[in-house]
């Protein structure tokens, strides 16, 4: 993507600052996180398909899939034992527990996109997205809110998808999230999902506008 070199942060041009194994000078990363219930998902799907060589990083996870979620598409559906000899084998760029079910995102397939010049999405929690920007600095991260705590709680409930105690649940961690998101300031961006057609729009924007700048400045 980049043709010429760039002055880097180190003070060094792209050129000659030494790269690590996790640097990238060709494809872009973009991190999309935001509490459930947001439009997180609907966001990270048309950003991956109005922006051409945009790929979506399927995680691993020891989750059970939902009837709605499709094995290699949603997520790589694996069992504890399979999780823990990936981490065992640094097969991840990240991982977390979330509520004792374990979330990675594959290293080897980001890193061979990013070589490839790609812009490759991971649709990963506020944890995970500090630990890949530790990693790769030069990432565009963006955080999708909800209008209003209340709103959260009425599109949770409204999803009717879980019993009160989980909603509960849920809306605790939505705000422990969004707190973080706050606080880390590792977010490049902070979509408010008052109206979808809107935020995806915002959404898009963004990514295409920091894609077509050089990924240090
Ligand atoms: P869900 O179980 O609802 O699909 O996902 C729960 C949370 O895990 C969401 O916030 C989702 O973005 C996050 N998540 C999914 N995959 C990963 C991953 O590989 N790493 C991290 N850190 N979080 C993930």
């Amino acid at each position: 993507m980049m043709t010429e070199p760039t002055q880097s942060i180190t003070g060094r041009t792209d050129a000659t600052r030494h790269k690590l194994p996790t640097d990238t000078d060709d494809g872009l990363l973009v991190i999309v996180s935001g509490p459930s219930g947001v439009g997180k998902t609907t966001i990270t799907r048309s950003i991956e398909r109005s922006i051409p060589g945009a790929v979506f990083s399927v995680s691993a996870t020891t989750r059970q899939p939902t009837p709605a979620d499709v094995e290699g598409v949603d997520y790589h559906f694996v069992t504890d034992e399979t999780f823990d000899r990936m981490v065992a084998d640094g097969d991840f760029l990240e991982w977390v527990d979330l509520f004792g079910k374990k979330y990675g995102t594959p290293r080897k397939w980001v890193t061979e996109q990013l070589a490839r010049g790609r812009l490759v999405i991971l649709e990963i929690d506020v944890v995970g997205a500090r630990k890949v920007k530790q990693q790769i600095t030069d990432a565009f991260a963006l955080f999708v809110l909800p209008p209003s705590e209340t709103v959260l709680l009425e599109r949770l409930r409204a999803r009717k998808r879980e019993s009160e105690e989980a909603i509960r649940r849920r809306f605790a961690e939505a705000q422990r999230e969004i707190a973080q998101a706050r606080e880390w300031g590792i977010y490049d961006r902070m979509i408010v999902n008052d109206d979808l057609d809107k935020a995806i729009a915002e959404a898009v924007g963004a990514v295409r506008d920091r894609s077509r700048r050089p990924a240090t400045q």
